[in-house]
């Protein structure tokens, strides 16, 4: 294997930041999936992950004496606690033309920080990952990217006995905002600034030159993660374990667990089996990243100002500016899925009614969207129910009165509402038929068909029509995700 030229930047950071931490290798790792585009793209290797994961190989080069896992805490559903990458690890940096990236690996064994895990993933938990994160890029979110899935012929022990497996994904960073509470309420004030140098140097430079670096890197990753909340929410996406650790400092989505798209609109969707109060159901998102971003400013306070007094003040005001915010790119994401450029009074009060709607007919999200653009078969076409219709009329009423043509419109919505969304009853099928890949090469072949119609999910085709279909009441009714690891 080439060398990879990998960078360690995270470890100039304080020792109590990580520890290293090595993959394990296993006697027959059986490649699963990879993104031979993205890959190329880096200048990664083909075959690159099973080969460092491999006993059989005398390779120098594969190995990666730096590796370390990252020390994090963290509040998970409310509650504050001591964390870190207790089964992933970061084989190195690399700076492709412009920018830098973690490559990570995910279920490679226990770290420093596993507590009583056993440091592996199941091939369905990593093979969900895979596909989600890539339809999240397709569907054009910041997101991690999966570069490969291996099956490491390993049985583990989860509800059932399961098949392990090993994810390779690349970040911008693993940074998050449990990594500065763990600063904050296990290290020094100097390892809490040491870590915010870090980020700012890596993610946001621009804050270098701020009169105050603290509160200027605190508003620049509120910004990142409201737009990348609204832009979840404009594609019906639910996280479902927004925990702090979950939160990253770059604004892209990650750790792909419990997560699922909406079929029938309701603000209260929850698909976690684990989110019993609904803690991280669809509408309560932008209210949980607001909550987040409120634990980092609170874990930032001695670098807002070194006197505490004056450090709440400037806290407040910030933390105050929040909602507003929010509701700001919350409203501007919302007025481009009914096709208005930007969002006012109007618009909002449109949105809204169209909500109630959707909300009372409990019709479909991404196709009563998807059909205000297209002319979708009638059994998956909500606007033939008379009150949408009068809704529409007055849509097209305003638009004209605010001078916003239907081209206007249609070239708006194209980019706002996907035709296509991975949901959770195909998803299900697909990763329930992995184990059957050997068998069947077509299980596999289904797989790729998939992530490839979801890779491109604004187009409206006949190839993606039968993609569109809601699920049975019967699939509907299998839908909770399970963290399930
Ligand atoms: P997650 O819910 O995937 O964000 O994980 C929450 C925390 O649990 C993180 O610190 C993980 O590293 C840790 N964790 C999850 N599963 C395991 C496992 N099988 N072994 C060790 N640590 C784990
Ligand atoms: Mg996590």
């Amino acid at each position: 294997m080439p060398m990879l030229n990998l960078e360690y930047t995270y470890l100039t950071l304080p020792a109590a930041f990580y520890s290293y931490t090595k993959p394990l290798r296993f006697q027959s790792p059986n490649l699963l999936i990879e993104n031979e585009a993205l890959l190329a793209k880096l200048s990664i290797p083909p075959a690159y992950l099973s080969a460092l994961i491999s006993t059989n190989t005398n390779d120098k080069s594969l190995e990666v004496p730096h590796a370390f896992s990252q020390a994090y805490a963290g509040h998970q559903f409310g509650h504050f606690t001591m964390l870190g990458d207790g089964r992933a690890l970061v084989i190195g940096e690399f700076v492709d033309d412009v920018e830098r990236f973690d490559l990570q690996l995910k279920g490679s064994g226990p770290s420093a920080y596993a507590r009583r895990g056993d440091g592996k993933a199941t091939v369905k938990s990593m093979m969900r990952e895979y596909l989600v994160s890539e339809a999240m890029d397709g569907l054009k979110i910041p997101t991690s990217r999966s570069i490969g899935v291996i099956a490491t012929g390993e049985t583990i022990t989860r509800e059932r006995q399961e098949p392990g497996a090993v994810l390779g994904r690349i970040m911008k960073s693993h940074l998050r905002v449990g990594t500065f509470e763990y600063a904050r309420y296990f290290l020094t004030t100097e390892d809490l600034e040491a870590l915010l140098l870090y980020a700012v140097d890596r993610l946001y430079p621009q804050c270098r030159a701020a009169e105050n670096m603290a509160v200027q890197f605190i508003s620049s990753v509120a910004t990142n993660q409201f737009q990348l909340i609204a832009e979840w929410m404009r594609v019906g996406f639910i996280h479902g374990v927004m925990n702090t650790d979950n939160t990253a400092i770059s604004g892209e989505t990650f750790d792909y667990g419990p997560c699922a798209f909406m079929n029938q609109y309701h603000p209260n969707t929850v698909f976690s089996s684990i989110d019993t109060q609904g803690r991280y159901a669809f509408e309560q998102q932008g209210s949980i990243i607001q909550w987040n971003l409120v634990r980092l400013t609170e874990a930032l306070l001695p670098l807002i100002d070194s006197d505490e007094s004056r450090a709440i003040e400037r806290a407040k005001a910030l933390i105050q500016s929040f909602d507003q915010e929010w509701t700001e790119r919350y409203n501007g994401v919302m007025a481009k899925k009914i096709g208005f450029p930007i969002a006012d009074s109007i618009s909002n009060s449109l949105v809204k009614e169209l909500f109630t709607l959707m909300q009372l007919h409990a019709v479909d999200y991404t196709n009563t969207f998807a059909g205000l653009s297209h002319a979708l078969p009638d059994a998956i076409n909500p606007w033939n129910i008379p009150a949408f219709r009068a809704w529409k009329n007055s849509w097209n009423e305003t638009a004209e009165t605010l001078g916003y043509s239907m081209e206007e419109r249609l070239q708006c919505m194209a980019e706002a509402n996907p035709v296509v969304i991975p949901r959770n009853h195909i998803v299900e099928s697909l990763l329930s038929e992995t184990v059957q890949w050997d068998a069947n090469p077509e299980k596999k072949q289904r797989f790729q068909e998939a992530l490839n119609i979801w890779s491109n999910p604004y187009i409206f085709d006949a190839e993606r029509i039968p993609w569109m279909n809601p699920p049975t009441q019967e699939e509907h009714l299998g839908h909770q995700t399970f963290c399930g690891t």
